[in-house]
């Protein structure tokens, strides 16, 4: 007996964002966290424009929104300026604020939706069949549970991912990450302070309350062991060396370091077993992309998983995940490896190189928006399906007229320049924007891309025609 239709390992944000997603489509989630009551360790500060337009999908942005600080622009090499309001976004900038706000907004979601978040509980193993998984548990609860898929947003140290025998070749990092959590005598004036110097790199980041983030790349502490606690000293020393002053810190009440990595999985699905998140990529936290990415696997999977529970997956859906995931995947390990060399390159010649090139990327207007695209995941587009597919299709879909609040019930969206009495289409609401640009008539997925586009008004008839197969499922249900 299944105890559900999908176990999601890791309430972290990719976890809680999955989550939610399969619990708007109706489907049964439990998912399972190995930590008891004490909260995920906040790492992450930076919520780029992609993932805040993807939270405003499902209603959760202003949320975000109301505690944090906005940044507009930021410096890819130390001297530069990437404008962030040249995206055409609602959200044009870096919002800043503690993976732990990000998190509870997103398990608030869960919980509204019905999800089950069971703590204590450790996946330790799994064996699947043509039917479902069996997952072994230990924890408060030891035993099995049963569902039909399981995904693993267990994170780097992904137990789900070594369970499925699943490669996640890469490399680690030779420079230390120093973490405390201080307060400042004199905080900066910026929203997010960094120096770069010859001895590594410095960012303070603030948490909203009063303390501050302080992370150091120091060379000069990379000898010290990983297992070390980190000492004010050691943090204010590093400071003064790089960035010229400590600002006056103050005792941490937290200390972390460590080492970070490059690292991909080879494939994001074994069978009934998918990976998302940290889980399935790894890389420099420079540029803040690794719980963007993960938010973002999760919204691409959610609506497919939901399909296939439901029974209505076309069986080309389940494998889509890997084959537009795992791109976006590889290019954000490219990007945030090449602000890894720039800041924190031992090869002073090819960090020159690298730092030459971003600013002669800078200086011309189309590059300019390519590189503000990728770094804010705005750019992300994925292959087209199919011979004769329209060149609107994988693109990410504007927010034309607030469309993005028509998606908040995770349902397809077909809009219209012109009307179009459609009838009753499972699973598609229809809406009109006399202002669409481009096509005039665009589908768009539950996750703000397009599956499909006409330059022409078609009949209802030729409609239904058209779109039935680009959906990847047709929902037997009309949920209003
Ligand atoms: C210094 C630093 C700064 C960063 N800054 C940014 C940033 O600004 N922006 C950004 O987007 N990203 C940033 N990141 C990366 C970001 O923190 C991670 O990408 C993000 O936390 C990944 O989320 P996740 O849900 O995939 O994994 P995690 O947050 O690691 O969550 C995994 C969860 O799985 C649970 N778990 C593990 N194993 C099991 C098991 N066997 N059974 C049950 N539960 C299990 C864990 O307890 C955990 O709760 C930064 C990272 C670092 C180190």
């Amino acid at each position: 007996m299944n105890s559900a239709d999908v176990i999601v390992v890791g309430a972290g944000p990719t976890g809680l964002a999955l989550a939610g997603e399969l619990a708007l489509a109706g489907v049964r989630v439990r998912l399972l966290e190995r930590r008891r009551e004490e909260p995920n360790i906040t790492r992450a500060f930076a919520l780029h424009a992609r993932t805040l337009e993807l939270l405003d999908a499902r209603g959760l942005a202003d949320e975000v929104l109301q505690h944090g600080v906005r940044v507009t622009s930021i410096a890819p090499v130390p001297g530069s300026t990437l404008d962030l309001t040249i995206l055409d976004s609602r959200f044009p900038m870096i919002f800043i604020a503690p993976q732990s706000g990000t998190e509870k907004v997103l398990r608030a979601h869960a919980e509204r939706l019905g999800v089950e978040i069971v703590p204590d509980t450790e996946v330790l193993g799994f064996r699947q069949d043509d039917d479902g998984v069996t997952v072994e548990i230990g924890g408060a609860n030891p035993g099995t549970e049963r569902a039909r898929y399981l995904v693993g947003c267990d994170g780097a140290h992904s137990t789900v991912r070594r369970l499925a025998g699943i490669d996640f070749a890469g490399k680690q990092y030779q420079t230390h990450i120093l973490l405390a959590d201080v307060h400042l005598a004199e905080p900066p004036q910026e929203a997010m302070f960094a120096r770069t110097g010859d001895d590594g790199a410095v960012i303070i980041v603030p948490f909203g309350d009063g303390w501050f983030r302080a992370i150091a790349w120091d060379r000069k502490r990379d000898r010290v062991p990983l297992s070390e606690p980190v000492t004010d000293d050691e943090m204010r020393d590093a400071f003064h060396r790089i960035a010229g002053g400590d600002l006056g810190m103050g005792e941490p009440r937290w200390t972390s370091r460590f080492l970070s990595e490059r690292r991909q999985a080879s494939r994001y699905r074994a069978g009934r077993v998918f990976l998302a998140g940290d889980a399935a990529h790894v890389h420099s936290p420079l540029g803040g992309q690794g719980m963007n990415t993960g938010i973002q696997d999760a919204m691409n999977l959610g609506w497919k998983l939901a399909a296939a529970v439901h029974g209505t997956a076309a069986p080309w859906l389940l494998d889509s995940y890997q084959a537009e995931r795992h791109p976006v995947g590889e290019q954000v390990l490219r990007l945030t490896d090449a602000f890894n060399g720039m800041v924190l390159g031992r090869k002073r010649p090819r960090s020159l190189v690298q730092a030459l090139a971003v600013r002669a990327i800078l200086r011309f207007g189309r590059t300019r928006r390519m590189l503000a695209g990728r770094v804010s995941g705005i750019g992300v587009r994925y292959p087209a399906r199919g011979a004769g597919a329209h060149r609107w299709a994988g693109r990410r879909m504007p927010d034309v007229g607030r469309l993005y609040e028509q998606l908040r019930d995770g349902r397809f969206v077909l809009v219209t320049r012109e009307p179009l009495a459609l009838g009753d289409t499972p699973g598609v609401t229809v809406v009109r924007r006399e202002a669409l640009p481009g096509p005039a008539m665009i589908l768009v997925r539950p996750d703000g891309y397009v599956a499909w586009a006409s330059d022409r008004m078609l009949t209802p008839a030729e409609t239904t025609a058209a779109i039935a197969g680009r959906t990847g499922h047709l929902p037997r249900k009309v949920r209003r």
